[in-house]
């Protein structure tokens, strides 16, 4: 799926490393005050004046964090930057600039990187941030791409992991689960395809679960909507790895316990019946499929009546003391401690 049917290939060697980077940035426009110096010099300079800065990368790897077969270059360029971004939002910042690093084998023609870049350009425009600056290298197999993504905030709005207090609300911002079901019927359509190439796979049934695995959203929506509603979390993470993984994060850090009821777990009824036909439990899921890059935070009881109106948001749980535990509340009201299986890249390796 690299190359598409009869379209060029211009090999990378034709360009040299400075026509490459030249080639792929030409289209970068800086839309940030805060960029002063961007692709071209030793260093991007950027001023954020009294502001905290904050800093965080990705490394995704073709066969452990995507497999071309089925991700389109395009999607992989968005998700690489969006994944990076969601990280930025989970610190309640406001995302400013990426550099974009890669390592391609020869394997790549131009036009793929083109692509790659087309969905890198894309995001950044959606989301207004610059791309001001990253590395070009090659690799004896596969392609590899880091993203370092930075943003800033006022000091004082700055939300870690490690806030959440007993009686606290466990808040969710839209759905989970369907990322992970998504990838699950990519895999079974690539099964199918394998075996039989002219069966063309019929996807409607899917269209929402396979969006949220090929193209994630960072919920950069979620930063302004508590601005204006004036809640600050008393603590955020982003959920990259699943809900059970990244509850006990924050409970982890902010040295807390908290009740989460199954009940309650947002879940699209696209996941509901894709878990149904794969016959998984959906609760299951989750709880332990990634890439939803939902944000998952805690907040003051006081502050309830401002989400509570707001679809966004779904209260799934209490935080409680240390000494209780993490559990899941289950519909039939057992108590079971809540263990991370979260979804892991270094897992199956
Ligand atoms: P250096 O030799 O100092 O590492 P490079 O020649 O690698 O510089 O890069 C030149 C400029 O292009 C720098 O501003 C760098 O940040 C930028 N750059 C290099 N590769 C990429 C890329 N893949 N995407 C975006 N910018 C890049
Ligand atoms: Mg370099």
């Amino acid at each position: 799926m690299i190359q598409d049917k009869n379209e060029q290939r211009t090999q990378l060697s034709d360009l040299g490393e400075f026509g490459l980077i030249d080639h792929l940035t030409k289209n970068f426009s800086i839309k940030n005050k805060t960029t002063i110096k961007s692709i071209g010099d030793d260093a991007a300079v950027l001023d954020f004046k009294d502001k905290q800065v904050v800093v965080s990368t990705d490394l995704l790897v073709e066969g452990i964090h995507f497999d071309l077969s089925y991700m389109p270059l395009k999607h992989l360029g968005y998700k690489a930057v969006v994944v990076n971004l969601s990280d930025v939002y989970a610190m309640n910042a406001n995302a400013s600039q990426i550099t974009v690093s890669i390592a391609v084998s020869n394997r790549f023609p131009l036009e793929a990187l083109e692509e790659l870049y087309a969905g890198i350009e894309t995001a950044s425009k959606i989301y207004n941030i610059d791309v001001v600056g990253g590395d070009t290298t090659s690799s004896t197999s596969g392609l590899l791409i880091s993203i370092t993504a930075i943003g800033n905030i006022n000091r004082s709005d700055t939300v870690y992991r490690n806030g959440a207090k007993p009686n606290d609300l466990l808040v969710v911002t839209g759905d989970i689960g369907a990322a992970y079901m998504g990838l699950q019927v990519l895999e079974r359509e690539k099964q199918v395809f394998n075996v039989n190439p002219n069966n063309q796979p019929d996807l409607d049934a899917y269209t929402y679960i396979i969006e949220r695995q090929l193209k994630p959203e960072a919920r950069r929506d979620i930063v302004s909507l508590l601005k204006d509603l004036k809640v600050k979390p008393t603590a955020m993470i982003d959920i990259s790895d699943g809900l059970s993984s990244e509850v006990l994060h924050l409970c982890k850090h902010s040295e807390v316990g908290c009740d989460l009821y199954e009940n309650k777990i947002p879940l699209d009824p696209q996941v509901i019946s894709t878990c149904e036909e794969f016959k998984i439990d959906s609760t299951t899921i989750a709880l332990n499929g990634g890439e939803d890059y939902e944000l998952l935070m805690t907040i003051r009881q006081e502050d309830y009546p401002k989400i509570k109106a707001n679809p966004n948001f779904t209260v799934i749980g209490y935080i409680k003391q240390a000494k209780e535990g993490a559990h899941l509340i289950t519909r039939e009201n057992t108590k079971i401690p809540i263990k991370a299986q979260g979804w892991n890249g270094l897992k199956n390796q």
